[in-house]
């Protein structure tokens, strides 16, 4: 449940930086139009793509299952953000309250257990499509069914929701840094004494696990800055 809290937290800071404090009321800081539905089905499709579902092309490629993940936890920052929103909207609950809703659906707990065997490919693209169908609907969408969905996707990816939990935090805080130190006008650099920065902020999850956040953006910020020039 507290990871819950913190990855809302997150991704408020997140949005808030990104698009500015009034993006649940679905418009940007540049008045593009926010569709937190859509950016979730297409990440859906994405998903997809990690299979090689074509049966014009490559037929014979073996599934991307790091790629899987890394779509699941792209979709995760979009629900996560829909939720917020949704919760603005109608709740107004507090983020305890509202990751306490989150955790009541009845497939989060099993993501509560290690896991790390996959479902076929046949069933978590059924699983992906349901997701879409939520995103997809006109009348009749609930949060709560689409956190149904999610979830049971998390367990079928080889995912639980500590794993979740950490691909979340160290993605989401690699973005932050990234925008902080000049992603945006280009002057941002990648590759960090031969590795690439998700390598050096994978690297540091191995070390310590529990690292906090805010912890994890500081040691980026130490290696960052003692670059060799
Ligand atoms: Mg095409
Ligand atoms: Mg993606």
């Amino acid at each position: 449940m507290d990871k819950i809290v913190i990855m809302l937290e997150l991704q408020q800071q997140l949005n808030d930086s990104t698009n500015g404090k009034d993006w649940t009321s679905g418009v940007s800081k540049n008045s593009k139009e926010i569709n937190w539905k859509r950016c979730i089905y297409m990440e859906c499709a994405e998903m997809i793509d990690s299979f090689a579902w074509k049966h014009w092309k490559n037929i014979d490629a073996q599934p991307d299952w790091d790629n899987l993940k890394i779509e699941v936890v792209d979709v995760w920052h979009f629900i996560l953000s829909l939720a917020i929103e949704e919760n603005t909207k109608h709740g107004q609950l507090g983020f305890e309250d509202l990751a306490n809703e989150i955790c009541s659906v009845s497939s989060y707990a099993a993501t509560t257990k290690q896991n790390e065997s996959y479902s076929t490919q046949k069933e978590i693209i059924e699983q992906v499509e349901f997701l879409m169908l939520d995103a997809l609907k006109r009348e009749g969408f609930t949060l709560f069914a689409m956190m149904e969905h999610f979830f049971t996707l998390v367990k079928m990816s080889g995912l639980d929701i500590v794993s979740l939990y950490r691909l979340y935090v160290g993605k989401n805080i690699l973005n932050q840094f990234r925008q902080d130190h000049g992603y945006k006008d280009g002057t941002y650099i990648k590759v960090w004494n031969g590795q690439e920065d998700n390598v050096v902020m994978k690297h540091i999850w191995e070390v310590d696990g529990d690292i906090a956040p805010e912890l994890l953006y500081e040691k980026l910020q130490e290696k960052y800055e003692n670059l060799e020039a």
